[in-house]
C-alpha cells in the first residue's frame, strides 16, 4: 500500500523537508579535517532542536545517532564517533533526516572534505548526485515507479568512468516511499531488476526518498560487525545522495532541497512544483 498524501500534508513534509535542507548545510560546513563524525551529529541535532524537529534516525532499529557518517568506503549508516577524524582527501556521505509534526524529511549528500581530490573521486559524486537528479525527473505523472529506477541506471551506465571500468550500483540499498514514517512502501531500486514488475504508477500525493549508492567497484556491500555499517565489498569508495520528493498536480516538489528543486530540474526540462511554503 502506498500513502497518498493532500498537498496540505505535502506542506508539512516541506517544513520537514527544509530542516533536513538546514542540517546539510549546517554540517557541511562543519566536515573539515579535524573534525569528528560526531561534531558532525552534534551540529545536527542544534539544528533539529532550534527548529523543534525531531530526529528520525535516532533510535530507529537501535541506530545510536542523529545522522548516518559514511567515510570513503562506508556506503551508508555510519554510526558518527570520537575515533574517526576527518582528513584531507577524504569523502564523506552524510544522511540525515527531520519528524515535523508526525512527517519525515530524508536525504543524503557526499561532501569532499579538504581539497586534493582525484578527479575520479569528483566524477563518482557529480555522476551519483546527477543520477539522483535524473530520477527525480522521471517523477511524473503517468511513469511507474520503474521508470524512476530506469532513469537512474541509465543516468550511471552512460557516464564513462575515468580511467576505465564501470561503476557499482550498490544493489542491497534503494529508495523508499516517505510520510508519516521514514521507510514506507514502495521500494526504490537503482537498477531495473527483471521480472519485478513495473511498480505503483507515479499519481499526485506521491512520496519517495530517491537514493542513488555508486561505487568506483564493486555493486556488492557487506555489514561490518557493528551491525549497521555498510562497506563496499571490494573497499572502494562510494558516493550516496539522496532527496525526498513530492509528486503534485503541478510536477515534482522536491521537499528536501531549498528551492524545492527548481533551479536544477529546469535545466532537466522539467517545471518545478510551486512552493506550499511560500
Ligand atoms: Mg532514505
Amino acid at each position: 500500500m502506498v500513502e497518498i498524501k493532500t498537498p496540505e500534508q505535502i506542506a508539512k513534509m516541506r517544513e520537514a523537508g527544509l530542516v533536513v535542507a538546514a542540517i546539510h548545510a549546517a554540517t557541511a560546513q562543519a566536515a573539515v579535517p579535524g573534525a569528528t563524525t560526531r561534531d558532525l551529529d552534534q551540529v545536527a541535532r542544534k539544528v533539529l532542536a532550534e527548529h523543534g524537529a525531531k530526529p528520525n534516525f535516532l533510535g530507529y532499529g537501535g541506530f545510536p545517532a542523529t545522522i548516518c557518517t559514511s567515510v570513503n568506503d562506508v556506503v551508508v549508516h555510519g554510526i558518527p564517533d570520537d575515533e574517526t577524524v576527518l582528513k584531507d582527501g577524504d569523502i564523506i556521505s552524510v544522511d540525515a533526516g527531520a519528524i515535523v509534526e508526525g512527517w519525515h524529511g530524508d536525504a543524503a549528500y557526499t561532501a569532499f572534505v579538504g581539497s586534493g581530490h582525484s578527479p575520479e573521486l569528483v566524477e563518482l559524486s557529480r555522476v551519483t548526485e546527477e543520477s539522483m537528479w535524473a530520477g527525480i525527473a522521471a517523477m511524473r505523472g503517468g511513469n511507474r515507479l520503474v521508470d524512476v529506477s530506469r532513469a537512474i541506471e541509465s543516468y550511471i551506465r552512460r557516464q564513462p568512468k575515468p580511467g576505465g571500468g564501470k561503476y557499482g550500483i550498490i544493489e542491497d540499498y534503494g529508495g523508499h516511499g516517505i510520510g508519516t514514517a521514514m521507510h514506507m512502501d514502495p521500494h526504490l531500486l537503482n537498477y531495473v531488476s527483471r521480472g519485478r514488475g513495473k511498480g505503483p504508477r507515479l499519481v499526485p500525493g506521491f512520496c519517495l526518498a530517491i537514493e542513488p549508492m555508486v561505487s568506483l567497484g564493486t555493486p556488492k556491500t557487506e555489514v561490518m560487525p557493528d551491525e549497521w555499517t555498510v562497506v563496499t565489498l571490494d573497499r572502494t569508495w562510494s558516493s550516496h545522495w539522496e532527496h525526498s520528493i513530492a509528486l503534485t498536480e503541478e510536477g515534482p516538489l522536491v521537499l528536501t532541497a531549498v528551492d524545492g528543486g527548481r533551479a536544477k530540474l529546469a535545466e532537466l526540462g522539467v517545471t518545478a512544483a510551486p512552493d506550499p511554503l511560500s
